[in-house]
């Protein structure tokens, strides 16, 4: 019997662990060397282009055009050294994609023969012919330029030979396609908002940074079971599919020994990953069987983000050499944990602080409470937005599944924290200064037993219940998805953060013109802060169902679907936000708004389709196949022994009904579900047809799925053409 599951398995046990870049250098003697970083611009540059980059990247100036011919050939001498042949301008479209359109470095030379050239105006600005980028209207088809400009913060890198230069992508009218450049804006807009509040405690603060750690979960597929898959293959996750056995239950994936085939891949793209100047600095099983994670060390946010990016094409590109497929969506299996892509972020001053560092004494340190209350405090205000900006098709899958944080926005900054909050809450207008009460105490050294030696407890314990926690000196943001863009996100949290430190400095100076002194008057606007933001602390269980009864006491706001998320972007509040902060224009929310819901109804639509596919084609031909070798069996029967058929075919007459039943269940569901697709499609309204593909269409998807599962346990599994999730999971 040969049949797509059954190949994929003969193939499968052809693939073995093997590694294809063996590194034996120490990884500090070829760390960077696919990027053009400082010290290669060093060696590549005039000192006057050298100085005009680092002028851009560190005070936003202008690299005038005569100098960018100038870095552009640098750029190039050194790319064609490492044996680069194109270059490409490398862009994120609203899409959670990256784009490249390569061009070769070769030029005619007159006379004959061809030579490398690059000019500073290609490097600078290109126009990617690209008409069919996402753009909810912004470019009609009489504006249809789109231009991509080079973003000097973030440096040029070589992947497959090709020069990929980072850049932002905007229509002909100057307003943003892409999540790079509002994320740019809303880095400095931040910096901006928070220098006046930093400079009050340090005159020599120029900059503020923000700061990016992402965590990255993913699923890794034997390639052959992958391919045999068309949902993992189209969708990316299983539409079908009954669980097996054995998954998680036992907890023994978890920080498990690394499987050799899945080591010996990881290693390959941590060196690949150093060549392109990222630290990689953890990796783990994760709690699902095949899950893992990586992170690298946190850096500055636009770099944290394009190297995230970076990392997930080159995971990609490794994984097909070992064979496999590695899966970022949020919620590739039923019945197992999801993916995530935890956020750490933090604001750094050019000094080196940490603003979000409480230090020994959190309740004498007047600055870290401001940027503390600060980051409450814009949470708090703008929980639904920061939800939105997580909500996804496939983040809504994982997002409140009792294993990932709820679809509600919730602070948790642990008892520590706690205790020093309500202290502060509790301060009266006359005694407002910020070291008379009792110091919070940090915790003491822990000792277990004698021969180990004493260890530091950190000052918050964990809560992976939370959406968003505080970790001792940053703020983890952890709704957001596996396989988005945290750009996204980011852009969303530092407005919102902004909006309260703009506001933060207004109150301080209209508190000390009524006559208190600075400290006093800043206590009073973190108290006010705290107070304010309070609804939004919660310290218990984020999974348990008290906690979603409670938050809807509090009228916190909670994300039901992705539709309905996606309205709180061109939301009044909202709009006056990206205003304030420069972030967006009006006009550019609103396309994004458009482009979110048409994305959402073309990936429906897809899965919708694959389901269809799976069932008429995989699912209902199986079960046929199936009741056949039953209906024969039971007319043998019936011809060997015709008196005590009845009782001899009880179980064969019983399951070819029950797969009747089944198959009718099955093609009736299809049909509705193409019927109500029917009635969808015609809505013109994206919006509309978004929350009608989601109402009527989506709640198919699992009735389908819980008949075709029930037929995959009955159905002889020799015949089943579909990997199994036993399959899809447990590979060794
Ligand atoms: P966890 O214990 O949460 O699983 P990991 O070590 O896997 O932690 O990842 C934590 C991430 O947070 C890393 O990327 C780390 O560099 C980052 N990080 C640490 N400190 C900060 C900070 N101050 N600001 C932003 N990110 C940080
Ligand atoms: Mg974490």
């Amino acid at each position: 019997m040969s049949n797509i599951r059954t190949r994929a398995l003969e193939e499968f046990k052809l693939h073995k662990a093997e590694r294809f870049y063996e590194e034996n250098r120490p990884v500090s003697e070829f760390f960077g060397t696919n990027v053009f970083d400082m010290p290669k611009m060093q060696r590549y540059l005039s000192a006057e282009a050298y100085n005009a980059v680092v002028n851009a990247i560190e005070n936003g100036e202008k690299i005038e055009r005569g100098l960018a011919d100038q870095i552009a050939q640098g750029m190039k001498n050194w790319a064609v050294k490492m044996g680069a042949t194109h270059y490409t301008h490398w862009f994120h479209p609203l899409t959670d994609a990256t784009a490249e359109k390569h061009e070769s470095f070769v030029d005619p030379m007159i006379g004959g023969g061809v030579f490398e050239n690059f000019k500073g105006s290609t490097l600078i600005q290109q126009e990617p012919d690209a008409s069919s980028f996402p753009n909810g209207g912004l470019r009609n088809t009489f504006e249809a330029r789109g231009y991509t400009a080079w973003d000097p913060s973030s440096p040029a890198f070589i992947i497959d030979q090709t020069l990929c230069i980072p850049t932002v992508f905007v229509a002909y009218t100057g307003e943003s396609l892409d999540l790079k450049t509002p994320h740019l804006k809303s880095i400095s807009s931040l910096s901006n908002a928070a220098l006046p509040i930093c400079k009050m405690f340090d005159k020599n603060v120029t900059k503020v940074n923000v700061m990016l750690g992402i965590e990255q979960e993913y699923f890794l597929v034997d390639e052959a079971f992958y391919r045999a898959r068309p949902d993992l293959m189209i969708c990316n996750r299983t539409l079908i599919g009954h669980t097996a056995a054995k998954d998680q239950q036992l907890e023994d994936h978890y920080f498990g020994a690394i499987p050799s085939r899945v080591m010996a891949f990881m290693k390959d793209f941590e060196t690949e990953a150093y060549k392109l100047g990222v630290s990689l600095k953890t990796r783990h099983n994760e709690v699902a069987p095949n899950q893992f994670e990586f992170a690298p060390v946190y850096g500055e946010a636009n770099i944290s983000t394009d190297q995230n990016l970076m990392m997930m094409i080159i995971m990609k590109k490794i994984a097909k050499k070992h064979k496999l497929k590695v899966i970022f969506h949020e919620k590739p299996f039923a019945g197992v944990n999801g993916s995530g892509k935890h956020c750490n972020w933090s604001m750094v001053t050019n000094t080196g602080v940490n603003l979000l560092s409480p230090g020994k004494t959190p309740r004498t340190n007047l600055q870290f409470l401001s940027f503390f209350a600060s980051v409450m405090r814009g949470v708090y205000e703008h929980h639904c937005l920061l939800m939105s900006s997580v909500a996804s098709l496939s983040n809504m899958n994982r997002l409140g599944g009792g294993e990932a944080p709820p679809a509600i926005m919730s602070i948790f900054i642990g008892e520590t924290l706690s205790r020093l909050v309500e202290s502060i809450e509790k301060l009266t207008d006359k005694n407002l200064t910020s070291s008379s009460d009792k110091e919070v105490k940090v915790r003491s050294k822990l000792h277990i037993v004698n021969q180990i030696p004493e260890i530091l407890p950190d000052n918050t314990d964990r809560n992976r219940t939370s959406t968003f926690a505080f970790t001792g000196n940053r703020f983890e943001f952890r709704a957001v998805g596996s396989s988005s863009n945290v750009a996204q996100s980011t852009f969303i949290l530092n407005a919102v953060v902004t909006e309260q430190l703009i506001r933060f400095k207004e109150l301080v100076d209209k508190y000390m013109k009524q006559g208190l002194a600075q400290d006093k008057a800043m206590m009073k606007v973190i108290r006010q802060y705290l107070v304010e933001s309070k609804k939004i602390r919660f310290e218990g269980n984020g999974y348990s169902a008290q906690w979603h009864e409670e938050a809807q006491r509090r009228g916190l706001r909670g994300i039901v679907n992705a539709p309905d998320a996606y309205k709180e972007y061109i939301s009044k509040k909202t709009i006056e936000l990206f205003e304030k902060t420069g972030v967006m224009s009006k006009r550019e929310a609103q396309a994004r708004y458009e482009v979110m819901n048409e994305t959402f109804v073309k990936k429906l639509q897809i899965e919708a389709r694959v389901m269809g596919d799976i069932i008429t084609n995989h699912v209902i031909p199986t079960a046929f196949s199936f009741q056949n070798t039953l209906i024969n069996n039971a007319r043998g029967i019936k011809e060997l022994f015709p008196d005590d058929y009845n009782e001899l075919c009880t179980t064969q007459l019983r399951m070819i009904r029950k797969i009747s039943g089944y198959v009718n269940e099955l093609h009736l569901l299809i049909h509705n579900m193409i019927e109500a697709r029917k009635v969808a499609n015609v809505i013109e309204n994206e919006a509309q047809k978004a929350q009608a593909y989601n109402d009527t269409v989506l709640p198919y998807l699992p009735k389908i799925r819980v008949i075709a599962d029930k037929l995959e346990m009955i159905v002889d599994d020799e015949l089943w053409t579909l990997p199994k999730y036993r399959e899809l999971l447990f590979f060794r």
